[in-house]
């Protein structure tokens, strides 16, 4: 993310054959790209790449989805919210932060290039090929928000936190 982008842009995404179209409605909380063998497997690709944002900056703008529980490494599960004609994800959400936080799957959004990730997780298992950038966090596994989130972002997670007390 860059500091130059403005907070009332608003992005757009939406699948492969075009049934969903959503948007986000501003930037993002923070940017993933999880080298973890989920991921991994779940893309068919060496990593995934999720901008977690809040729920109620994601509008559909055309069709419907369909949400599939699908297993988790926490062993929680996640729900996956794809497309029902085409199937492809558009995001998903997590057991640790409910439907409070979605996860956009990145590669969706019709210009992906504005979101960098900010930190590289689960390096433990990144394909051996891939090169990190020097300059982008990397953790071998998971890391805590109030450590590597920028001010504003949590500023908004405690926000959220004061609307949904406890996540599902
Ligand atoms: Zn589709
Ligand atoms: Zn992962």
């Amino acid at each position: 993310m860059s500091d130059t982008d403005a907070t009332s842009a608003f992005y757009d995404g939406g699948c492969t054959c075009r049934h969903v179209r959503y948007r986000m409605t501003t930037k993002p909380l923070f940017v993933h790209c999880c080298h973890c063998t989920w991921c991994q497997r779940e893309t068919g690709s060496a990593f995934a790449l999720n901008a977690m944002i809040e729920a109620d900056r994601v509008q559909l703008l055309a069709g419907d989805v369909v949400v599939v529980d699908t297993p988790s490494q926490s062993g929680k599960g996640q729900r996956i919210t794809r497309c029902p004609k085409c199937e492809v994800a558009v995001w998903s959400n997590y057991y640790g932060a409910g439907d409070a936080i979605r996860f956009v799957r990145v590669g969706t959004l019709d210009e992906a290039t504005h979101f960098a990730p900010d930190i590289h997780i689960y390096t433990s298992t990144k394909q051996p090929w891939i090169t990190l950038p020097p300059d982008t966090p990397a953790e071998l596994e998971y890391y805590r928000a109030s450590e590597r989130w920028p001010r504003e972002s949590l500023e908004r997670r405690a926000a959220l936190l004061a609307k949904f007390p406890r996540p599902r």
